[in-house]
C-alpha cells in the first residue's frame, strides 16, 4: 500500500466516503504524493504522450494562432499570455519560436503560467530559459493580472480538472463516492438529489436508469474568462472529449501508456475524465463568445499543418521524413490518432473578428 493510499484510507475512515472530485484532486495534486507533484509523466519513457511532445508542429501552429489573434486585437503593446497546465513547457517553447514571424508580438508578451506542480514549474523554467525575459507562475487563475488584454491556451489541461459523478438508480439520482471495501470502491451516497435531473440539458431527460453524469468545476476557466470580459482577449483549449453532453463514466487512469484501474495505486497513474465541450461552451456570455468545438483535425488543418509538414519534410534527412509523416497522422488522423477525439474550443471577446482555425464553427453566447 502506498503512502497516499494510507492517507486516503484514514480520511475515509474518519469522514466517510469522499467525492470523486476529492479523490481525483488528491491523486493528481496532493502536495507530497500527487501524480504531477512527484513526476514528469510525459513522453515515451513516461505514462502518456501529448500533442506538443509528438511534434513541434503542434506548438508552432498554436504560437502563430496566438500572434495572429493578437494582431486581430489591434496589436496591443502589452498582452498577458497565459498557459494553463504547461507540462514540460514544450508547447510554449515551440509557440514562442514560431510566433517570431509576427514582428512586435514577443515584445508585447508578458508570460504567465498556471501550474500547481513545483517539479513541473522547474521543468518549465529550464525549457523556457532565455526565451522570454521573465515568467510568473500561478497556482490558480485568480492571481493572474487583470489590467491588460489576455490570451490563454491550455492543452490537456481541462481533462485533469476533477469531476464529480452522479448516477440514477431506481429512478433517483445520487452522488457517486469513493468508499472502502477491502480496497477502495465506488458507491452511491444515500442522499437523494431530487432536483438533479432538472439541471441536465432537456435533450437528455428523462434519463434512463443507470445513467452516470459527470460535472466538472471549471474555476480556472472562469478566472480566465472574467479577465477577457474585462480587458479583451481570447482563450484556446484543446482536449479530448465529447462535443455534446451525454451519459457515461469516463474516469480514466493511464500508466505506462496503458489503461489502469482508477482506484488502484492512487497518485501513480494519470487520472482524467473526458471534457464535456457543451458544458464548457456554456460558460460563454453576451461579452465572451464560445467558438467550437471543432476537431483537432479541422483546427490544425485550417492552420496549415499539411503545409508545415511539407516544409519540415523538405528540410529533413531521410529517416526523419517518415517520422514527420507519422507524427502528422497521430495529430490529425482518426483513432488511434488524435484527430477526431481531440477537439479545440475558443473563447473570444465579442469585439474580436472571427478567429483562425474556426471557420464554420458554432458560436455560442450571442444574444
Ligand atoms: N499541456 C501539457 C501538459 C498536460 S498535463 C502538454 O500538452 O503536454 C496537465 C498539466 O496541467 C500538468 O502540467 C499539470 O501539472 C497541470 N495541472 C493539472 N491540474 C492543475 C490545476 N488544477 N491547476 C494548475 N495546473 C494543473
Amino acid at each position: 500500500m502506498n503512502a497516499l493510499e494510507r492517507e486516503i484510507r484514514a480520511l475515509i475512515e474518519t469522514q466517510g466516503p469522499i467525492s470523486v472530485s476529492r479523490y481525483m484532486a488528491l491523486c493528481l495534486a496532493h502536495p507530497e504524493y500527487g501524480y504531477y507533484v512527484t513526476r514528469d509523466p510525459f513522453g515515451a519513457g513516461g505514462d502518456f504522450t501529448t500533442a506538443p511532445e509528438i511534434s513541434q508542429m503542434f506548438g508552432e501552429l498554436i504560437g502563430i494562432w496566438c500572434a495572429e489573434v493578437w494582431r486581430l486585437m489591434g496589436a496591443p503593446a502589452r498582452i498577458v499570455l497565459v498557459e494553463a497546465g504547461p507540462g514540460r513547457g514544450t508547447l510554449m517553447k515551440d509557440a514562442l519560436r514560431a510566433a517570431k514571424v509576427l514582428p512586435g508580438f514577443l515584445d508585447a508578451v508578458e508570460l504567465h503560467l498556471i501550474e500547481t506542480s513545483p517539479l513541473l514549474q522547474e521543468r518549465q523554467r529550464e525549457m523556457l530559459h532565455g526565451v522570454v525575459p521573465s515568467i510568473a507562475w500561478h497556482g490558480e487563475a485568480n492571481t493572474l493580472p487583470d489590467d491588460a488584454p489576455l490570451l490563454a491556451i491550455g492543452n490537456e489541461f481541462i481533462d485533469a480538472l476533477p469531476v464529480d459523478q452522479f448516477e440514477k438508480k431506481a429512478g433517483r439520482w445520487h452522488e457517486r463516492k469513493v468508499g472502502l471495501g477491502i480496497d477502495f470502491a465506488f458507491g452511491l451516497d444515500a442522499a437523494l438529489l431530487p432536483d438533479f435531473e432538472k439541471s441536465l440539458p432537456d435533450r437528455l431527460t428523462p434519463a434512463p436508469d443507470g445513467a452516470v453524469f459527470e460535472r466538472r468545476a471549471l474555476g480556472p476557466v472562469t478566472g480566465i474568462l472574467s479577465r477577457i470580459e474585462k480587458n479583451g482577449g481570447a482563450a484556446l483549449f484543446v482536449d479530448y472529449g465529447h462535443a455534446e453532453s451525454g451519459f457515461g463514466d469516463t474516469l480514466q487512469a493511464v500508466r505506462g501508456h496503458d489503461y489502469a484501474e482508477p482506484l488502484e495505486t492512487p497518485g501513480e497513474a494519470d487520472l482524467t475524465a473526458q471534457v464535456d465541450f457543451e458544458a464548457l461552451a456554456a460558460l460563454a456570455n453576451k461579452n465572451v463568445r464560445a467558438i467550437g468545438p471543432v476537431s483537432q483535425r479541422e483546427f490544425l488543418g485550417q492552420l496549415g499543418i499539411e503545409a508545415r509538414a511539407d516544409i519540415l519534410r523538405r528540410n529533413a534527412k531521410d529517416e526523419m521524413r517518415a517520422e514527420i509523416t507519422i507524427s502528422l497522422e497521430r495529430l490529425i488522423g482518426p483513432a488511434p490518432g488524435m484527430g477526431e477525439m481531440f477537439k479545440a474550443l475558443a473563447f473570444a471577446h465579442k469585439d474580436l473578428p472571427p478567429l483562425p482555425g474556426f471557420d464554420g464553427a458554432k458560436v455560442s453566447g450571442k444574444i
